[in-house]
């Protein structure tokens, strides 16, 4: 995207291109206020956040109408900050990740929603758990006692490449991962979220099925860590 256009142009631009049943995370990570409030304005209300600290910061600062996503790796001790308002977690990566979420869930009376974040790319870098290992929580006795977290569906990563058949190839394996997970069906756990494709393949990921894209760079411009 050119560097003159506004954050509310290309946010209307990447609207156009969704397809009605596909949620849009604007990923706001690195981000000032100034420039996620442009977003609010445009309309946007759904905001993703790798860090827990950041998103906390910009929480107490923003609008109380948004809805936050945890979309990076969580760290079990800082859960306990963001389990007072955030939205959906989508890095979910282990039985006890989210034994710390339904734990802090219930201290606020609530219930989080969360995504198991799958391993599709090759690349070690990569979290996520196998689709076993998804499998074996989900039918798990342990998993049908959290009474305060809710798996509505599944988030994955693809290698970072220009490869177009690799990375179609890592969602469409998101995509048949979810299927096989979707006969589990329990009180907290009802797969309807697919979660893949960033600002360089989202469009590629919808087609493979995915209804929950996770833009930034796209939206924001690109982003500069040294700052
Ligand atoms: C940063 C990030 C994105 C957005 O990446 P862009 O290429 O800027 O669109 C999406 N998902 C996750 C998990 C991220 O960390």
């Amino acid at each position: 995207m050119s560097f003159d256009m506004s954050v509310s142009d290309n946010l209307k631009n990447i609207k156009s291109k969704l397809p009605k049943d596909v949620t849009l995370v604007a990923v706001s990570k690195t981000k000032p206020v100034d420039t996620l409030m442009e977003a609010y304005h445009a309309g946007q209300r759904i905001f993703g956040e790798n860090k827990i600290q950041e998103m906390v910061e910009k929480h107490e600062q923003m609008p109380k109408d948004i809805k936050w996503h945890m979309i990076g790796h969580v760290q079990r001790n800082k859960v306990k900050y963001m389990a007072p308002f955030v939205s959906l977690i989508h890095g979910v990566e282990n039985f006890k990740v989210l034994k710390e979420i339904d734990k802090q869930a219930e201290k606020h009376n609530r219930i989080i929603d969360c995504l198991l974040q799958i391993k599709i790319a090759e690349e070690d870098s990569k979290f996520g758990m196998s689709t076993e290992e998804a499998k074996t929580i989900l039918i798990s006795e342990e998993f049908k006692e959290l009474n305060h977290v809710r798996i509505i569906g599944v988030m994955g990563m693809a290698t970072f490449t220009d490869d177009i058949n690799k990375i179609s190839k890592e969602f469409n394996f998101l995509k048949s991962t979810f299927e096989k997970l979707k006969q589990f069906q329990t009180a907290n756990c009802n797969l309807q979220t697919i979660s893949m494709g960033m600002s360089g393949d989202y469009e590629l990921a919808i087609s493979c099925g995915s209804n929950m894209v996770r833009i930034g760079s796209s939206i924001f411009g690109e982003r500069n860590y040294t700052h």
